[in-house]
């Protein structure tokens, strides 16, 4: 029987996740599932799965997680060393779905045990890709794309040279607000950011959907996934999210991956990887789509992916503070204390901040650098958002 362990169980990845687990229940042996706030539904699923241990990033949950799991069997922890203890424990395949840089060190960990990593993460490849990459190769594990538009490159790759690739697009969905007028934008609440029009996540992933600070994530997760150049990394919007990404190669020749909108095509591919089994999503009726539209991203309404370019030119611990400035922006943001435009402000001013310090940037790619640029870059974008 296979390991498992899904860290950011609770979450709409983790969901995802357990739902295909669920469907094959003498399939896998379940070590951990880890959770934030929504005890109920981590205590739940431990039962369902019979995990071995369940664990929540909060130490105060402590009690309330132990009487859910009262009678069961089940072992309960909480915090964060008790998150990197989990990660510890040998599984087979692990798959990466906390929210934000939380998630680098548990996936690390699971790496360093040698574990399949399915990474939903991608602020861990935004962050620390390079060290991301190096560990796998250091224990023999491997990391697989969870994100549809890199798990849609990957497949695209499965047979090719990469140096016969000319580039890479990855598509967008352009978020809530693709058809909003550009001066109504300043106004745009938390709440109407954080409906998407085609893809069901979490709160966070969804308005960086609607910023379009997801895609510029995205952009760098591409190239530190794949190896490729910038130059060679493009973005397409695409209102219908039927194609995830294109890779186009020397000849001309633009493999598309499409599909419907649904993740646990992407997770289902991690997880039977290298095979690929039956999975329970939509087959497309492309007669009854009939049309599929793109356009160009439009420059004036996506400063994230400029600026993720010039992180990508930065290079080093650069990606680390890109990504803790947006994290802050984006608490900042859903706690209205910035406006919806603001959030590309603060991150923008946290790196010109940054581009003086080369020490900190250029510093040697550590779990422990990563983390006190992540630490300086969180502080930086405080004080910016206090200037507001
Ligand atoms: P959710 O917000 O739905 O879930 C996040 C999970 O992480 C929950 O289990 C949450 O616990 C837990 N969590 C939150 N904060 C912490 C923390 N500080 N330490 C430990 N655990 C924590 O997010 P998504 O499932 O949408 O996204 C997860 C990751 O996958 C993100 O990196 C996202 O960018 C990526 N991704 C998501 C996609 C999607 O379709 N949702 C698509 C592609 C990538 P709780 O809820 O119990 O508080
Ligand atoms: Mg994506």
């Amino acid at each position: 029987m296979r390991r498992v362990s899904i860290f950011g169980a609770t979450g709409s990845i983790g969901q995802n996740t357990i739902d295909l687990i669920a469907r094959d229940p003498g399939g896998y042996d379940v070590v951990a599932l880890t959770g934030g706030r929504n005890i109920a539904q981590l205590a739940a699923d431990a039962r369902r799965l019979k995990a071995k241990i369940a664990v929540t990033a909060h130490e105060a949950l402590l009690p309330e997680l132990r009487s859910a799991l009262a009678g069961s069997g089940i072992e309960s922890a909480a915090g964060a060393a008790a998150l990197q203890e989990a990660a510890t424990r040998p599984a087979d395949w692990v798959m990466s779905a906390i929210v934000g840089a939380a998630g680098l060190a548990p996936g690390l960990a699971a790496l360093e045990q040698g574990a399949t990593l399915a990474l939903a993460n991608k602020e861990s490849m935004v962050c620390a890709g390079a060290l991301v990459k190096a560990t796998a190769k250091a224990h023999g594990g491997a990391v697989l794309p969870v994100d549809s538009e890199h798990s849609a490159v990957f497949q695209g790759l499965i047979g090719e040279d990469i140096a016969a690739v000319e580039r890479i697009i990855i598509t967008a969905s352009g978020g809530a607000f693709r058809d909003w007028p550009l001066e109504d934008l300043a106004r745009a609440t938390p709440e109407q950011a954080a409906t998407h029009p085609n893809w069901d996540m979490g709160q966070r992933i969804t308005i960086d959907s609607a910023s379009m600070f997801n895609k510029a994530l995205e952009v760098i997760e591409t190239r530190e996934f794949f190896g490729i150049a910038p130059e060679k990394i493009e973005v397409l919007i695409h209102p219908e999210s039927m194609i995830h990404a294109l890779v186009g190669f020397n000849d001309g020749a633009l493999m598309a991956h499409v599909g419907a909108p649904d993740m646990r095509h992407a997770i289902g591919f991690a997880l039977h990887y290298p095979d690929r089994k039956p999975l329970p999503v939509e087959r497309l009726d492309l007669a009854q789509i009939a049309t599929l539209s793109f356009r160009a991203p439009d420059e004036a309404r996506t400063p994230a992916l400029r600026l993720a370019r010039e992180v990508m030119e930065t290079g080093g611990l650069a990606g680390a503070a890109f990504n803790a400035a947006k994290e802050r922006a984006l608490d900042a943001f859903i706690e209205k204390r910035i406006g919806f435009l603001d959030m590309a402000r603060v991150v923008e001013t946290v790196l010109e901040r940054f581009s003086g310090r080369r020490g900190h940037i250029d510093a040697q790619m550590t779990l422990d650098n990563v983390a006190h640029v992540d630490h300086l870059a969180r502080q930086e974008a405080d004080m910016v958002i206090g200037q507001n």
